[in-house]
């Protein structure tokens, strides 16, 4: 009897989605960073474990709209809930319960659907906070049960993975059963140049970044990828590319391995950067960057 489960992973920027998402499916799909809102869209990760394929989206953390691309976000967000058959709320321990919170599960409770509250990051708190945090977070939904883990250590996702299989309804699966995300390759080639540049940058340049992949064809058994790297500014392109092209250098060299080992073949890569003013307000170019309305309205 084939089971399966559509489960949302939600809550505030930098709480650690991302980090769960991967830390379940044992692989890295969703792209992790210090800075918040580093994923943009949906990212879906599928496991298939004996009978159930649970399916996994990975969201935008809510945050006030400020540009047309935070707004997007955001309807992301309520969209993802909407489809779902039960939902993952992620809260760090030690935080207080925020307007995000209240809104989320005013929204399972809109929907009717059951949650799971993972409290993260327990490798840094200690007892009292994690109980304290319980105690908060109990208050305002009835969690179907409440998890103390560290997503980045892998201790108590096995847990979370246990009662997430609980949502589980008898129910043909969606996807084959070796099938890992439903992202296709270039936007997963996209994602991991995003993230290098982000963590190799670090807070030198603000998030006005985006990935365009030009190029991404196999030959000889070897993977060829060209990608434009958009930025707002002059300065900015010169900070990204660094002295004697050293910056753009080490980005590329660490999107390229984890390119060869997510992609399992050679990789050939070929970077550029170019600058194109003010691309966040204009929904022309989201959607020339790949970020479709449509779907919402
Ligand atoms: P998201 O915005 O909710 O998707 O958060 P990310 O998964 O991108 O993680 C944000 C930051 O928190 C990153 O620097 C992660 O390495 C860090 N992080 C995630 N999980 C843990 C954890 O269990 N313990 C600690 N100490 N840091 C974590
Ligand atoms: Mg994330």
């Amino acid at each position: 009897m084939k089971r399966t489960a559509f489960i949302a992973i939600v809550g505030r920027p930098n709480v650690g989605k991302s980090t769960l998402l991967n830390a379940l499916l044992g692989e890295k799909i969703a792209i992790i960073s210090k800075k918040p809102q580093t994923t943009r869209n949906s990212i879906t990760g599928i496991l298939t474990r004996g009978e159930d394929q649970l399916v996994f989206m990975d969201t935008p953390g809510m945050h006030r709209p400020r540009t047309r691309l935070g707004d997007y976000m955001v309807k992301t967000v309520t969209h993802t809930l909407g489809g779902v058959d039960a939902a993952i709320l992620v809260v760090e321990a030690g935080c207080k319960v925020s307007p995000v919170e209240e809104g989320l599960v005013r929204r399972f409770d809109e929907a009717g659907i059951p949650a799971l509250l993972a409290i993260n990051k327990i490798d840094r708190a200690n007892a009292g906070t994690v109980a304290e945090t319980i105690e908060r977070f109990a208050q305002i939904y009835d969690f179907a049960s409440v998890i103390p883990i560290s997503a980045q250590k892998n201790d108590g996702v096995d847990i979370v993975l246990d009662e997430a299989s609980k949502f589980a309804y008898e129910s043909e699966w969606f996807f084959p059963d070796d099938a890992l995300t439903d992202q296709p390759d270039r936007r997963i080639a996209s994602e991991i140049i995003r993230e290098k540049l982000l963590r190799t940058l670090d807070n030198e340049i603000p998030h006005g970044t985006a990935v365009v992949i030009e190029d991404f064809s196999e030959e000889e058994g070897r993977l060829n990828v060209r990608a434009e790297i958009f930025c707002e500014k002059e300065s900015h392109k010169g900070i990204i590319i660094g002295k004697g092209g050293s910056q753009l250098k080490l980005i590329g060299t660490r999107a390229r391995e984890d390119m060869e080992a997510f992609f399992g073949v050679r990789v050939y890569l070929d970077l550029w950067v170019k600058v194109k003013k003010n691309w966040r307000d204009s929904e022309v170019n989201l959607a020339n960057f790949g970020f479709s309305q449509k779907d919402f309205e």
